[in-house]
């Protein structure tokens, strides 16, 4: 049983050192029990915060111990009735080839509905986290102009197609001309701003006439600097992640720009709200699945996965997504079914 441990804690980027690939035995299942074998390992940028030793909404991985992380998985051997051999399930099993589970959380997957691997993507933790942070906190109406974060990206490009179905005028922004270029063809946004622009800010505010009423939040940094000052009177922000600030190891330099947000917000009385998916919306998981199953069914939601072969290669698939290299949900195809 191959296992992607922490070998030590990351100061700023992680490197292959950080992570050691151990072999245990294949642990055996004792009534009640069920050995689940991972097909595919969902990577998300939250991996990056389990390697610190710091307080946060979720435990630190310890040192040593094994990667956490969403699984597709396969049920080996079934000692529990609820469970079968050869059942599809989405599990949280970790970077490992064999997991047990007593079946708490296990959720069954029908491969005959759609890739199983969409339970880690659009069906799954990131479209959730879309839809849910856009519709509760953004709360998008027909006209408004929503602009989103990183979005080709796995939250982002969900984010994008659903203000499109909402009635907005939905304004990307990506890393890069042919991630900008997908969210114009592909994903029908109105206009993608690249922020490796030497003139992002410039072209943003071109690309926002009537200013912003809803920005999703996915990045940070000089991306948030360049909408603060388009973001229009009862503007909304669902502050879902901060994706350029996760490798940092020092405060940005420069004057103290807190009371120049907090009297932003106050004067134009804007939201912005924090969110952690499982913790504020796991019980509206099923008013999700419907609404998503249906506008796939309908043809109109498109989904991009990037696969990665080989659980050796989820040190780096991790790696790349902080430093914006993927394109789509990352899934590592751990074992061939
Ligand atoms: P993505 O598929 O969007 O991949 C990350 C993307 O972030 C990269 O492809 C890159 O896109 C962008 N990025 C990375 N570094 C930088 C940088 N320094 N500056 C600007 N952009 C950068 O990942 P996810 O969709 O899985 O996650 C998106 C965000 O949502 C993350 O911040 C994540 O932490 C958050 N999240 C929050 C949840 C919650 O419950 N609050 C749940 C799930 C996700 P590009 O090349 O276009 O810049």
């Amino acid at each position: 049983n191959r296992q992607m441990t922490l070998a030590a804690r990351p100061f700023g980027a992680p490197t292959d050192e950080h992570f050691a690939l151990v072999d245990t035995d294949v642990p055996t299942p004792s009534n009640g029990q069920v050995l689940l074998r991972t097909l595919y390992l969902s990577v998300d940028p939250y991996m990056r915060g389990r390697m610190n030793d710091a307080e946060s909404y979720a435990d630190p991985v310890p040192l040593g111990g094994v990667m956490v992380g969403g699984t597709v998985s396969k049920v080996q051997i079934s000692k529990n009735d609820d469970f079968k051999e050869g059942d599809w399930v989405l599990s949280f099993a970790g970077w490992q080839d064999y997991a047990l589970s007593d079946g708490t959380g296990l959720i069954k997957l029908d491969p005959a509905r759609m890739p199983p691997s969409y339970a880690l993507g659009v069906m799954g933790m990131p479209g959730f986290t879309a839809y849910m942070g856009l519709m509760d906190i953004g709360q998008p109406k027909a006209g408004e102009t929503l602009v989103v974060a990183a979005a080709t990206g796995a939250v982002g490009s969900m984010v994008a197609q659903i203000g499109k179905l909402q009635g907005c005028r939905v304004v990307g922004i990506a890393g890069g001309e042919e991630k900008c270029r997908y969210a114009l063809d592909t994903l029908k946004l109105d206009a993608c701003i690249d922020h490796k622009s030497e003139h992002f800010a410039a072209e943003l505010a071109e690309a926002c006439p009537a200013g912003i009423d809803i920005y999703f939040e996915n990045v940070g940094g000089k991306v948030f600097d360049a909408v603060m000052p388009l973001l229009n009177t009862r503007a909304r922000i669902p502050l879902c992640g901060l994706i350029s600030q996760y490798n940092r190891t020092e405060l940005p330099q420069g004057p103290d720009r807190l009371s120049q947000l907090a009297g932003l917000l106050l004067v134009k009385r804007i939201t912005m709200r924090g969110f952690i998916i499982m913790d504020d919306y796991g019980h509206r998981y099923p008013e999700f699945a419907q609404q998503m199953g249906q506008w796939l069914a309908e043809g109109k939601i498109t989904y991009k996965e990037q696969r990665v072969e080989g659980l050796e290669q989820a040190p780096q698939a991790l790696i790349d997504v902080l430093e914006g290299k993927n394109f789509g949900k990352v899934v590592v195809e751990v074992a061939k079914d």
